[in-house]
């Protein structure tokens, strides 16, 4: 690389970087140097500030979903500064901050891609999956899969909603318009959407795993006008539920818990195995569905709208050598909200693993 290229407060991109490196299931991250990536055509690159860290993380490094680009850097809820841009950008500009999220590449010409359907596209790339993602002081994006941040929101606090966020509003409407929304599973995801849904006239039934009286307990401060084990039975019918926990066994119980014609969506990239249910679950024309990805419109209009909610995010930060502990806090469900790694604190660019 060059040592003329400069960021936007003159300061040199430097010639490495540090990343947290996922190589092999079972393997811990580990903390590595990497050659500064470049930019090649339509891509820019940004100095990242913060990156979330979503539970699909989770199911990359334990080896359900199957097709990682190894070594990957993990992270898609990246919101950075962009220092360098590659020829035939021009939606973006140096020195912006921008998020850069999960759907990183689609191919533009499939039916779904034609049909606005782009998160379905076949081909698509996903950032911190196929494309190298924000677990890391620098990454490339694809200039035309990225979002200008709303100023209301810190890089930390605006992370969550490049993923949890946008992809819980996806979910949030598939319910359409459901009064009394059930939430299963109250983390990053769930306690965004409570809010947004709220805000649109929503009632929202929290379910925890069972006996999580924090969990519970955060759901309530966040409004839900009831919280409870997942096993148990909202006190109303609801409307349509939302689940958020990667557990296979919750579809036949939020079946139960909603009403005739209710609608329950799936909204994570995997669950566990789903046990048989009686079809007297899903009589009454109940519906069940997933969400898959996002489509850059999604990202648009919940980006719009999130500052007029106003959406809050309950975040706990890590530095960015604390990914593994992040990961792990999150699968014993110990984090309240989201986590969020800080990619440019000292102890991140200078701890050795
Ligand atoms: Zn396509
Ligand atoms: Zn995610």
């Amino acid at each position: 690389m060059s040592d003329t290229v400069t960021e936007s407060g003159g300061r040199p991109v430097p010639q490495a970087m540090k990343a947290m490196v996922f190589e092999r299931v079972g393997d811990p991250l580990r903390l590595m140097d990497l050659e500064m990536p470049r930019c090649g055509p339509g891509q820019v690159l940004v100095r990242v500030a913060a990156c979330g860290v979503c539970r699909t993380d989770l199911h990359i490094v334990d080896g359900e979903l199957r097709e990682p680009e190894l070594p990957l850097v993990l992270g898609h809820e990246i919101v950075g500064a962009i220092v360098e841009l590659g020829p035939e950008v021009d939606n973006l500009a140096i020195g912006q901050r921008i998020g850069i999220p999960w759907l990183g590449w689609t191919c533009g010409d499939c039916e779904y891609c034609a049909g606005g359907r782009e998160n379905l596209c076949s081909r698509a790339r996903f950032t911190g999956y196929q494309i190298a993602g924000g677990y890391a002081e620098y990454t490339l994006a694809d200039a035309r899969y990225c979002f200008p941040i709303p100023e209301s929101f810190s890089d930390f606090e605006a992370a969550p909603l490049l993923c949890a966020g946008l992809i819980g509003f996806r979910s949030l409407r598939m319910t359409q318009g459901a009064r009394r929304l059930g939430l299963y599973g109250f983390g990053a995801a769930a306690h965004i959407v409570a809010q947004v849904a709220q805000h649109q006239g929503s009632e929202i039934y929290a379910f925890t795993r069972p006996g999580d009286r924090e969990g519970q307990a955060f759901a309530t401060r966040l409004g839900a006008v009831w919280a409870g084990d997942s096993d148990a039975l909202p006190p109303e019918e609801l409307d349509a539920a939302i689940l958020f926990a990667p557990v296979g066994a919750l579809l036949p119980l939020s079946l139960r818990a909603v009403r005739k014609a209710g609608i329950v969506v799936c909204a994570g990239i995997h669950m566990s195995e789903i046990p048989a249910f009686s079809y007297d679950l899903l009589w009454g024309e109940r519906v069940v569905r997933s969400v898959a990805n996002l489509t850059r419109k999604d990202g648009e209009e919940f980006l719009e709208l999130a500052p007029h909610v106003p959406v809050t995010s309950q975040i706990e930060v890590l530095p960015l050598t604390q990914a593994n502990e992040a990961l792990r806090r999150l699968r014993f469900g110990e984090i309240e909200g989201a986590a969020v790694l800080d990619t440019q604190s000292e102890q991140g660019a200078r701890a050795t693993p």
